[in-house]
């Protein structure tokens, strides 16, 4: 993916420099606006809305090594850039239905962070809170899906980016609301088949975005290049439910959808480009 001298979404809190631990001692007006914000919310931390990633990454607070540091900076540029790249997508494809495009925030944080929907640490991996419209993304995931998922490149960053985003555009829709209406009215089995529709249809929206993504260029260069799409079919493969729980989980746990459901789901975006295809919720099929 060509990203370099792309515009960088100024949509963005970056917490990268204060600890999780840090900002909650430090900042104490903010901390009891959080815990204010938990308790409306019901009183606890709603972490089903959290990405469970098995054998998480280390969450160690030291200091970054010049190098490390350099990637990590690097990394913060491709995500904002990516994150740009979303805005102008769904700017468009907002504006076409007549409609506006409130932009979600995205906040860069390292090893803990609070956030609207809890507190959560890196372990989590990636994920968007709908109280407050913003994706949390600690960095260090991008080297968790190199190696720990197997899915290098940076389309498979974008992916995930476009993933969370994805959900946003829920929130947006009123689908996050009616999620969180379900909770607790029906059984745990079928809020997962619920989720795994929910996930999938964020999929599908992040294959929408890849869709336009086609059309755009950088100096006369075009964004997507040779094994992009590859790179984020390769992802959704990587992290599908079946996948990460290795046959150790029975399929009515599932949240997110199998490999194949995910692959299924993130190319029907990309191909048709059309958010009218993407009813995972009354599919006959999730494939
Ligand atoms: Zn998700």
């Amino acid at each position: 993916m060509r990203w370099q001298g792309g515009r960088q979404s100024s949509n963005v809190d970056d917490r990268r420099g204060v600890s999780g631990g840090q900002v909650a001692v430090g900042g104490g007006i903010i901390g009891v606006i959080a815990l204010v914000l938990n308790f409306l919310l019901g009183g606890e931390v709603d972490t089903s809305q959290l990405p469970q990633l098995p054998g998480s990454g280390q969450t160690s607070s030291q200091p970054l090594s010049p190098e490390q540091a350099a990637a990590d900076d690097e990394r913060g540029q491709f995500v904002k850039t990516v994150l740009a790249y979303t805005e102008d997508v769904w700017n468009d494809v907002f504006q076409r239905s007549g409609q506006n495009y409130p932009e979600p925030t995205l906040v860069l944080f390292r090893d803990a962070v609070q956030s609207g929907c809890g507190n959560a640490s890196a372990a989590s991996g990636p994920f968007y809170c709908p109280a407050d419209q913003k994706l949390y993304i600690d960095l260090s995931f991008y080297n968790d899906l190199q190696n720990r998922f197997g899915a290098p490149g940076d389309f498979a960053m974008a992916y995930v980016v476009a993933h969370e985003v994805g959900h946003h555009i829920q929130t947006l829709m009123g689908t996050s609301e009616k999620m969180a209406r379900m909770r607790g009215q029906v059984s745990q089995e079928e809020y997962n088949a619920y989720s795994v529709k929910m996930e999938l249809q964020a999929d599908f929206l992040a294959g929408v975005w890849a869709h336009y993504m086609k059309g755009k260029s950088i100096n006369g260069q075009p964004v997507l290049e040779e094994g992009d799409f590859e790179e984020a079919l390769n992802a959704a493969n990587a992290i599908g439910d079946d996948r990460l729980t290795k046959g150790r989980v029975s399929p009515e746990s599932f949240t997110h959808g199998t490999s194949a459901q995910r692959m299924y789901w993130f190319k029907k975006g990309y191909q048709t480009g059309d958010i009218n295809q993407g009813d995972t919720f009354n599919a006959q099929e999730l494939n």
